[in-house]
């Protein structure tokens, strides 16, 4: 099915261009055949604006400008959706974590992969068009909290947009791939990173950043989408000094941000956090720029802003004007954050039967992390109603205003509290979907329950992972079989479909674990989820009935998405291992051991018997182990400084998840010398392991070895450990 108002488009854009050309006859045949050529990817504000009158296509990040993730199209069925088979695959260029949406207009797939590489496919067959790379030096991976990933482009009036991991957004010309124009949106001497999609708006891309585990300070900026220069800019903190930037926000910070802000404390240096890294929606009702705010930097509020309030904007969903950034309103989930609770989850825009007496009402939905479901009014951000949509031990409830009650252990100190949802959240960044048809939500939830405690080793303005809370808190130094079966067992993931309206599950599917894909929504009542085990699964959007599984061969975490081409309708995922979770509790939750895969798009059809090809990337091979060293003392220093510095990357107790390299299996583990030339003089820096000489003395270094050569010979009990568990959970 072609775009429905593709002629009227053709036809405008010929009036401009041959009024551009000093009245060239529209007529002409060169004059046609540039205007279709400019025609190419055209999507438009209208088209946007109206992405279900054109569901053969998948126009931007959540389908439509409400991101439902719901997609109009009915050609597969509950009767057809078995037969489902793979019509095309297509290897992406890394191993690295994969949580990409892909776009699809004119019969062109549009796909990112780690490391910010865009991929321009044929949708109906899988083949390579052109391919981008913006050649990021490697040594920026450093800087990401959650691996290189990137979760998609925008599409708009024929170019691309694409946010590179190093902070830089640019502008590719959709039908050949080449670079149009390209900006630094962040000061590159901090830590900031980009792994958002772009959203386009009247002319305006926009779009965010991260980097709050580090020291970053957040904003959303709005850039011409023709040239890149900046239009507008909302930080969603206050400078340090609390003075005007001369941006958009000043007068959100003057009447309602800056007092709820103290004098003192790390915010100061570290710039207070509030990142804009994943959800930015647009309300054309309201002419309004929605978007989700993160954690704090650093996590820890006792450090940050010993003054205890709110902190405005972190953990905040903000509405501002489209045209100029301009404060509109905000509700903030957790006052005051202190656990890496970030409000930048889906946001997804529906209407719903709450205003007076039953009538339609605008609202904005959302899961964040913190584990309650919130629904807003949409023009004024008033809070209509939350409920908890996953155990949570951190509040009690909401109060009528929306604000949680809190449990004061939660604010923590020396003592550990165990949390749930811990910093991973009760929900992260696997997109929600939204049916109006049986009005439910699909939330990807999870738990992961974290002890955060108060790390007394923080340092002010460090340049690298720097929340204030312990993460060696309660890790014994020898991790027996029993811990691992203790932490396995509290790891859970289910799918819930939640009625907004009720504040309840109307049913939930459970799942292995945590950490499964974002969902798509159809009207022919189907839900599509991918799973951290490697299945595709699609069920029943009523009930939850599984209608269909497909064995992916990989992680399955990305948003799916759905078109159609010559009257069939495709359904697509990116698949790959890597992305925070894998990263960051490998070692306890992944399945054992993760075979490397390369990220993948694989597509089905109803139909196809394609096969999606077998694992490629062999297992390194483990060198033999290290003789045992190190005093008691040093091997305590170095559980601590490895949890601090190496965990998030290399996993937790050293156990690799197979996406970066196990350390437990390092040959650079026999040699001090070697060992301290990659942590201390950046050996490998050209391939991502960058210095820790900034933080981290030669001792420290040598410590953390003792410990990577301990825990490779506690090896057995760990195996031994998963291995009880039936295979755990592959
Ligand atoms: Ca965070």
């Amino acid at each position: 099915m072609k775009p429905l108002n593709i002629a009227a488009f053709t036809a405008a854009s010929l009036f401009i261009l041959s009024a551009c050309s000093g009245g060239q006859d529209p007529a002409d045949e060169s004059a046609n055949a540039s205007a279709e050529e400019a025609v190419f990817a055209d999507v438009s504000d209208d088209r946007l604006n109206n992405a279900a009158a054109t569901p053969a296509e998948w126009l931007g990040y959540g389908f439509d400008r409400e991101e439902t993730r719901h997609s109009p199209l009915t050609g597969i069925t509950a009767d057809n959706v078995g037969e489902l088979g793979v019509a095309w695959t297509y290897d992406l260029a890394t191993s690295r974590g994969v949580e990409s949406t892909p776009i699809v207009i004119d019969g062109v797939m549009y796909v990112t992969s780690a490391w910010s590489i865009v991929y321009a496919l044929d949708a109906k067959t899988g083949e390579e068009l052109w391919v981008y790379d913006p050649d990021v030096d490697r040594a920026v991976g450093v800087n990401a909290c959650c691996d290189v990933v990137n979760r998609g482009v925008a599409l708009y009036e024929g170019k691309l947009y694409l946010g590179v991991i190093d902070g830089r957004v640019e502008a590719l010309d959709a039908k050949t791939g080449d670079l149009i124009w390209s900006k630094v949106t962040v000061d590159q001497s901090k830590p900031y990173t980009i792994t958002g999609a772009p959203r386009v708006v009247d002319g305006k891309v926009l779009i965010g950043n991260g980097g709050a585990e580090l020291g970053v300070r957040g904003y959303l900026n709005a850039l011409d989408a023709e040239t890149g220069e900046l239009i507008w800019r909302f930080y969603t903190v206050p400078s340090p000094d609390k003075q005007p930037d001369g941006a958009a926000s000043d007068s959100a910070f003057e009447t309602v941000g800056n007092i709820t802000w103290g004098e003192e404390g790390a915010w100061k240096t570290d710039g207070g956090g509030g990142t804009v890294w994943d959800s930015i929606i647009y309300d054309e009702e309201t002419d309004s720029v929605i978007f989700g705010v993160g954690n704090g930097s650093p996590w820890n509020q006792t450090l940050r802003d010993p003054s205890g309030l709110d902190n405005l904007f972190l953990s905040s969903i903000v509405a501002v004007d489209a045209d100029t950034g301009e404060y509109k309103w905000h509700f903030q989930t957790t006052p005051g954050d202190n656990w890496d609770y970030t409000a930048t989850q889906t946001l997804i825009i529906a209407t719903l039967p709450l205003g007076e007496g039953g009538a339609d009402r605008r609202v904005v939905m959302q899961a964040p992390k913190n584990g309650f479901f919130y629904v807003l009014d949409a023009t004024t951000g008033e809070f209509l109603s939350g409920n908890n949509y996953v155990p949570v031990n951190w509040a009690t409830g909401l109060d009528d205003s929306g604000r949680p009650v809190e449990v004061p252990e939660a604010r923590y100190a020396e003592i550990p509290y165990l949390q749930t949802p811990g910093p991973l959240g009760g929900h992260n960044w696997h997109p929600m979907a939204y049916n109006p048809d049986v009005g439910l939500a699909y939330i990807p939830a999870q738990e992961i329950p974290q002890a955060y405690a108060t790390d007394p080793r923080f340092q002010d303005n460090s340049t690298k992972w720097n929340t204030g809370a312990d993460f060696a808190a309660g890790v014994p130094q020898l991790v027996p079989s029993e811990v691992f079966k203790f932490l396995r067992s509290g790891l859970k993931g289910r799918l819930i479909a939640w009625d907004p309206i009720a504040q309840e599950a109307r049913w939930t599917v459970e799942h292995d674990g945590p950490w499964n894909g974002g969902v798509l929504s159809t009207a022919a009542g189907i839900v599509f989820q991918g799973k951290l085990n490697g299945e595709f699964a699609a069920y029943d959007a009523a009930t939850g009935e599984e209608l269909w599984v497909a064995d992916v061969k990989s992680g399955a975490a990305s948003g799916p998405g759905t078109y159609e081409i010559d009257g069939e309708q495709y359904v697509t995922i990116t698949t790959g291992w890597g992305s925070a979770y894998l990263l960051s509790a490998g070692g306890v939750a992944a399945p054992q051991p993760v075979q490397p895969t390369v990220g993948k798009v694989v597509t089905f059809k109803v139909g196809a018997d394609g096969t999606i090809p077998d694992v490629d990337i062999p297992l390194v091979e483990a060198s033999p182990k290290t003789d045992e060293f190190g005093t008691d003392e040093q091997l305590a220093l170095g559980l601590v400084q490895y949890a601090r510095n190496c965990t998030v990357c290399h996993g937790p107790f050293a156990v690799g998840a197979g996406v970066l390299p196990d350390l437990r299996w390092s040959s650079y583990t026999s040699s001090a010398d070697a060992w301290k030339g990659v942590l201390i003089d950046g050996n490998l820096q050209s391939i991502g392991m960058v210095s820790f000489a900034d933080v981290l003395s030669e001792d420290e270094v040598e410590a953390i070895r003792a410990y990577v050569v301990q825990q490779a010979h506690n090896t057995d009990g760990i195996n031994d450990a998963i291995a009880s568990e039936g295979g755990g959970l592959q």
